[in-house]
């Protein structure tokens, strides 16, 4: 068992490991913007104000949005940007490999940042939703490689794994 360590500045230390990933988020999202504005010239898209708010909106989230739950974090900021913006930039920052999408088995699409983020797959509950997150270079490496074998460059994968959980305490287990 892990002995408890008692560490008098634990909260400083929490404080400036947050500052310094705030530091970092901010970097990336400058450099996410410049990459999205260039890439939206290149295609002859209009680069708008609403659309780099579609941007922001996904970067300043750790989480896993459906596009109507960013359309509607928008409109609670009263960004102004319209439910169609909404899509039609997300299929542009999924394109430019900007946003990762999975469905994690629904009907739906669920959006999250991914340039600068550690490259992760999911596993989901098929019980109780549940989304954990999981990094494998061996799978990532094995992927590139059968992509090469056939004649292919990897640029962007989605792997799902669909369980139940373990644990008695996982809710909607139907037994
Ligand atoms: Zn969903
Ligand atoms: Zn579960
Ligand atoms: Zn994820």
């Amino acid at each position: 068992m892990e002995a408890i360590k008692v560490l008098p500045n634990k909260k400083e230390q929490t404080k400036s490991d947050e500052l310094v990933q705030k530091e970092r988020d901010k970097k990336i999202l400058k450099v996410v913007e410049d990459i999205f504005q260039s890439y939206l010239r290149k295609k002859g898209h209009r680069s708008t104000p609403e659309r780099l708010k579609v941007l922001r909106e996904i970067y300043s989230s750790p989480e896993h949005l459906d596009a109507d739950e960013i359309f509607m974090n928008l409109k609670l900021k009263k960004a102004n940007v319209s439910r169609a913006t909404v899509y039609n930039t997300l299929d542009i920052l999924v394109e430019c490999n900007l946003v990762s999408q999975n469905s994690f088995g629904h009907k739906h699409l669920h959006y999250e940042r991914s340039y600068g983020y550690k490259k992760h797959h999911h596993i989901i509950c098929e019980n109780c939703g549940r989304v954990v997150e999981f990094t494998s270079p061996k799978i990532d490496q094995e992927l590139s490689g059968i992509c090469m074998k056939h004649g292919f460059k990897l640029k962007r994968n989605v792997l799902q794994l669909f369980g139940e959980c373990i644990d008695d305490s996982c809710e909607g287990k139907n037994d």
